[in-house]
């Protein structure tokens, strides 16, 4: 392999095709319009702003774009709202686990919560029975239409709300059926993720995997409680940690305690471009600080959060950091096998996609160069 041919910027088809692993993606932030519009007729939800699903997707990505907390809270209202039945949530899973297979994702971790599904009297088990069902519904559908992947399920608890012990036990009771985590979510301000200790001190003395939604509005306390008082083992978004990065006018870099705690452990950031820029934490994919915090290192890795609010794929996020950062295929296998390296799947689990499944993907991909 010339330097030369791994120095050029990927196609969108070759983004497309390369073997991509996503840690942070919302189930009820992943809709089709279409589907939408149908559970909705189906269990006859009233208050969809549009019927018709391409105004609908249209509307979706207008409310997340406004700046508006309330729009953007407003537009998970409604898919929540779709989300009440075992059929629904079969098919939101199963779909979602297609759609990635479609978008060249390998490994994903897809996170919901489901204290927020049970308006239609499904119990919080018949929940997560449900989404696993559609996950391997979804998988079963991949691998006939050629694609390959595997989805695991991150269960979360809403930090405002006081259900986060009893979701981390359900969390547990499932970890070997399909739940790989726990996550907590929710607005920072005001809800410290210290006033759920006890489900995280209960996930530590299960040998349990957690991440926390840290550092995204909030800046460097929220991260530092993430890791110091809760034990978080990933950081959702942690995009914040670039505060305690000093860069100097000559280029040289200074890093705070917390920065270099979080770099030397190797703390994963799940890092998430298009949603951050819609929520105003970065102004320019170009000024998005994963350009520096892959340059010094840090564990960190490309991900959607939302993909029907921030109207992105897996590929479109690549394909905006390509266009602003300039990054080659080797870039894009970096930041693959660090995601596949944070996943909360075994050790060898993990290896064997990194050496079986990445390596030989990328590898392909750039030998396409060699012999043009
Ligand atoms: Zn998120």
């Amino acid at each position: 392999m010339t330097s030369q041919s791994t120095a050029k910027s990927p196609t969108p088809d070759q983004i497309r095709r390369a073997p991509k692993v996503l840690l942070h993606d919302h189930l009820d932030g992943g809709l089709r319009p279409a589907t939408i519009a149908e559970l909705a007729r189906a269990t006859g939800y009233p208050r969809l702003p549009h019927t018709d699903p391409a105004e609908l997707g249209r509307w979706f990505r207008e409310a997340a774009d406004s700046g508006s907390l309330e729009r953007y809270l407003e537009t998970f209202s409604h898919t929540v709202a779709v989300m009440q039945t075992r059929e629904a949530l079969v098919r939101v899973a199963a779909e979602c686990a297609e759609d990635l297979a479609r978008d060249g994702v390998v490994y994903a971790e897809v996170r919901y919560a489901p204290e927020q599904h049970l308006e239609g009297g499904l119990t919080l088990e018949e929940v997560v029975e449900a989404v696993n069902e559609g996950f391997r519904e979804g998988e079963r559908r991949a691998r006939e239409a050629g694609h390959r992947i595997r989805v695991g399920a991150l269960l979360t608890a809403m930090r405002h709300a006081a259900r986060s012990l009893e979701i981390a036990e359900l969390a547990n009771r499932y970890r070997d059926e399909g739940v790989v985590g726990f996550d907590i979510a929710g607005a920072e301000a005001g809800h410290p993720p210290t006033r759920h200790l006890d489900a995280f001190e209960f996930l530590k003395r299960e040998n349990n995997h957690f991440t926390i939604h840290a550092g995204e509005a909030f800046g460097l306390p929220s991260i530092w409680q993430a890791l110091q008082w809760c034990g978080a083992d990933r950081l959702g978004h942690g995009v914040r940690i670039i505060d305690d990065i000093q860069v100097r006018e000559d280029g040289s870099v200074e890093l705070g305690r917390l920065a270099s705690y979080v770099r030397d452990k190797r703390i994963p950031l799940e890092l998430c471009p298009s949603s951050n820029l819609q929520t105003g934490a970065a102004s320019s994919y170009a000024e998005h600080p994963i350009g520096l915090l892959r340059r010094l290192h840090f564990r960190a890795t490309v991900n959607t959060d939302n993909r029907l609010m921030s109207h992105t794929s897996m590929s479109q996020e690549f394909e905006h950091l390509v266009e602003a950062f300039g990054y080659t295929l080797d870039d894009m296998q970096w930041f693959s096998v660090n995601a596949m390296k944070s996943a909360f799947i075994p050790f060898d689990e993990r290896l064997a996609m990194i050496n079986d499944v990445i390596k030989p993907g990328y590898a392909e991909l750039k030998s396409e160069w060699l012999f043009r």
